[in-house]
């Protein structure tokens, strides 16, 4: 998962780029970077956190009234430098590219480039192939009078071949700045704007933080193309029946003060959790508190707090300069890390029955050193309460989990899960819940792959099957 930015503004915009890349650092903390366009590209990408790679000198070179931004969360690539975004090209335009997202058919678009069009590429990113199929299509177009039906055209021919999801944001060089989503609009992207600038984000946070307006989401299969004089061209160019944004973004990725796609993700854990609730109804239990595990989790904590006329209270607390567990390479250092992550608030948990509410069970390591905390401050029964379903399938699309080895719940029932991670109950939501939920019963178009195995891109066994073992082979990089 990724996170993108496109500004187009009235004077140098890097600083503003810089703001919203902080704003969207939980979508990536692995590599950044930053392109802008005078009457030449300054690009800085580094490895790291947007405020360890950018500094006063390195700013003060990005200049232009035209950028685009982006952090990095590894899915393609093996998370190199040279796999960090943005890219550009100098044929048959400057252009410069940064997409969200995870490109399926990377390696067979990457022979074609190669083969057919002769394109030599310089990373393993695959917003780099994005990039080079568009500048192969637009080249089509030289000495086109009207620019936007050359992207427009373009464009189709990305959507005919790029499979997978991908939300994009790009300058072309002394035309303007453009952004598409892919025809599924799984992956976010929204349009905003300040007097005379505007902007393209992958969520609406963004705009709070810059004091932009919000205009709305980009639909799927949609091209918004803004050009030199800031005159707005929009085309919708594919419809497909429905629209899968990915709910796991509602229930952990995006930032809760973001709305996604009409979906406030605030609003969507509250009944997240409300849902939760009605599932810890049906099981015998009288818990004494209900306790988030910071932080994603909390709204959703209120939620199942609402619906038991439980209290709910801070039991754990989170040390926010612990690097994210998720991505240690082995299982130990994983474990460790949970432990310098979370401690339990004892006076809340010592003799007492408590609901532990948190968003995701992916490996269990995580659930399994919370109980772990939990009966060391002695409470006297420990129930986990999971905001979404049993994760059984493979991210294509962006999500970090793309090999089914690592979800606990593909290799064990419910029942045993608790036995492993060593709860007194454990309580899934449903996919009916999840859906209800998040769509707030008005909805029900979303990507739900990693939790039914339906893909709405329809891609194929053999595929995902080839995607995990690069994902295999990359982590043993890694
Ligand atoms: P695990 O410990 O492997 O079961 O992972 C579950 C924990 O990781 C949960 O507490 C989530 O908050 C978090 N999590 C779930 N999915 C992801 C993801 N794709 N990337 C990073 N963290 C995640």
């Amino acid at each position: 998962m990724c996170g993108v930015i496109g500004i187009y503004g009235n004077d140098d915009v890097v600083y503003e780029i810089y703001e919203g890349l902080i704003a969207l650092q939980h979508r990536g903390q692995d590599s950044c970077g930053i392109i802008t366009y005078n009457d030449m590209f300054h690009l800085k990408r580094g490895m790291g956190l947007v405020n360890n790679v950018f500094n006063e000198k390195n700013i003060a070179r990005l200049k232009g009234k035209i950028g685009i931004g982006h952090v990095r969360y590894p899915t393609i690539g093996v998370g190199s430098l040279e796999d960090a975004q943005p890219f550009y090209i100098n044929y048959p335009f400057g252009i410069a590219m940064a997409h969200n997202g995870n490109v399926t058919n990377y390696y067979k678009l990457r022979e074609l480039l190669e083969k057919k069009f002769y394109r030599k590429l310089t990373s393993y990113s695959d917003v780099e192939v994005i990039l080079n199929m568009f500048g192969v299509f637009l080249e089509r177009h030289i000495g086109t009078k009207n620019f936007f039906n050359a992207l427009v055209e373009t464009t189709k021919q990305i959507f005919k071949y790029v499979k997978g999801s991908y939300s994009v944001v790009g300058i072309i060089a002394d035309y303007g700045i453009f952004a598409f989503r892919d025809p599924y609009g799984i992956k976010p992207l929204a349009f905003g704007k300040k007097n005379n600038s505007y902007a393209f984000a992958s969520e609406s946070v963004v705009f709070d933080m810059l004091e932009f307006d919000f205009i709305r989401d980009i639909h799927p299969g949609e091209i918004i193309f803004i050009d030199k004089d800031k005159k707005i061209y929009s085309k919708r160019l594919k419809r497909e029946k429905f629209s899968y944004p990915c709910i796991f973004e509602y229930v952990y990725f995006a930032r809760p003060d973001s709305i996604i796609d009409g979906i406030g993700v605030y609003e969507a854990r509250l009944r997240l959790g409300e849902e939760l609730g009605k599932e810890c109804l049906k099981e015998d239990i009288k818990p004494d508190a209900v306790i988030p595990v910071p932080d994603t989790a909390r709204a959703a904590a209120f939620g199942v707090s609402k619906i038991l006329n439980v209290d709910c209270k801070e039991g754990l607390i989170k040390n926010r300069y612990i690097p994210r567990t998720f991505i240690m390479p082995t299982q130990k250092e994983r474990e460790i890390k949970v432990r310098q992550k979370l401690n339990p608030i004892k006076s809340e948990i010592e003799n007492r029955k408590v609901l532990v509410v948190d968003d995701s069970i992916v490996r269990g390591t995580t659930s399994k050193e919370i109980v772990s905390l939990l009966r060391k401050a002695k409470a006297k029964e420990v129930y986990l309460a999971i905001t979404c379903p049993p994760l059984r399938f493979p991210c294509v699309y962006g999500i970090d989990m793309m090999t089914r080895g690592e979800f606990i719940a593909k290799k064990y029932s419910i029942e045993k899960i608790k036995e492993i991670i060593g709860a007194d109950k454990l309580i899934y939501q449903t996919v009916e819940g999840l859906i209800r939920a998040v769509g707030d019963g008005k909805r029900k178009d979303f990507c739900t792959a990693c939790f039914t195995g339906i893909y709405p891109t329809k891609i194929k066994k053999k595929e995902i099957e080839k995607l995990e073992k690069e994902r295999i082979k990359q982590k043993i990089i890694l």
